[in-house]
């Protein structure tokens, strides 16, 4: 069994040396354990955060430890009544090629359907992006028909949920996102009403014309500069939601945070954060919802597929340059 496993503690992207890919021997199955071939690697922007040590919504990966990671796969071998060989699941089978392990309620080992959406899917619109991306924009960014929503990294995973969600609600939605190919595909085949290229000059400009009636909800993916910039746009009682902050995740200096945070003040406004797994009680709503909409065929989703599980170190970097255009995964073996 291949594993990459946390060698060392990154300071600012990771390099090479922060990992260690290790051969070990598979162990025999204990009873109420299933052994899953892991196919589709999830590389999230928050396996950065994951490395680092300190207190945070959930325990750092140790040194020498799998790295932590979402995945999707199928049971090659089963002693738990729950699952059986040929069953695909998701769960958090960490960066190796075979997860072995107790499958009870609390492992988090869920079936999945791919007859519902290829298995990809089953790591973004269906797995925690969307999860991420339906939660937290009703729950926390609370948005009503008519209003206008923004989204930052609106060609990713979370930013494209998000969008295509508000715009079922009957709101009026504006992405943010790096380079022209992305706003173009935010806007022609998700359906926004505009996107903004952040790297094409300074945002105020596009937020003034595509936001001619203010900003109340900004479902923030990024943070940094593009924060401060919203923030100089939203309406009274403007909800944001305060999702991840991907432009600050690599500092090397204490995060930015927001200079113009005093329109909060001026607007009666509120930043909320949202953490996904809060949200794992209802994960059955969020994917019937969303698999009801992608049935009606009104909801895309896109996965940038990168292939080869010794590819895993210099991937994960892609989600920190804007290199991925869509949901990025890994995919380490045939179905
Ligand atoms: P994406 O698929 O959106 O990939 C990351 C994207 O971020 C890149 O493609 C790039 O898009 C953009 N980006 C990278 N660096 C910068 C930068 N310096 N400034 C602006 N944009 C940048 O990733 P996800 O959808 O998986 O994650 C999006 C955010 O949601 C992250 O912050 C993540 O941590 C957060 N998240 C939070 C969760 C929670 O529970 N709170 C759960 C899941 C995700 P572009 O080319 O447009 O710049």
């Amino acid at each position: 069994n291949q594993q990459f496993r946390l060698a060392a503690r990154p300071v600012g992207l990771p390099v090479a040396a922060n990992w260690q890919l290790l051969e070990e021997a598979l162990a025999p199955l204990e009873e109420g354990q299933v052994r899953v071939k892991v196919l589709y690697l999830s590389l999230d922007p928050a396996m950065r955060g994951w490395m680092n040590e300190g207190k945070s919504y959930i325990r750092p990966v140790a040194i020498g430890e799998v790295m932590r990671a979402g995945a999707v796969g199928v049971v090659v071998e089963s002693r738990s009544p729950r699952f059986a060989a040929g069953d695909h699941v998701s769960g958090a089978f960490g960066v190796q090629r075979y997860w072995t392990g107790a499958a009870d309620e609390k492992s988090g080992v869920v079936k999945i359907d791919p007859a519902l959406a290829p298995l990809p899917a089953w790591l973004n619109v269906l797995g925690m992006p969307g999860m991420t991306a339906y939660f937290g924009l009703l729950e926390v960014g609370q948005p009503k028909a008519g209003e206008t929503v923004v989204v930052s990294a609106a060609a990713g995973a979370v930013g494209m949920t998000v969008g295509q969600v508000a715009r079922q609600l009957g709101c009026r939605v504006v992405g943010i996102a790096g380079g022209a190919d992305k706003c173009r595909f935010v806007v022609e085949e998700l359906g926004f009403d505009a996107c903004i290229d952040y790297k094409e000059g300074p945002l105020g400009p596009g937020l003034k014309q595509h936001c001619p009636n203010g900003v109340d909800v900004y479902f923030d993916n990024v943070g940094g500069e593009i924060l401060d910039a919203v923030l100089t746009r939203i309406n009274m009682k403007a909800r944001i939601v305060i999702c991840g902050a991907i432009s600050q995740y690599n500092n090397t200096t204490p995060v930015k945070g927001p200079a113009n945070y005093l329109s909060l003040l001026v607007n009666r406004a509120r930043m909320e954060g949202i953490v996904v797994f809060d949200y794992a009680p209802r994960y059955p709503e969020g994917v019937a919802r969303l698999a009801q909409w992608l049935r009606e065929g009104s909801f895309r989703h896109r996965e940038h597929v990168v292939e080869g599980f010794e590819k895993f170190p210099e991937a994960l970097l892609m989600l920190f340059e804007g290199k991925n255009f869509g949901k990025l995964v890994l995919k380490i073996a045939e179905a």
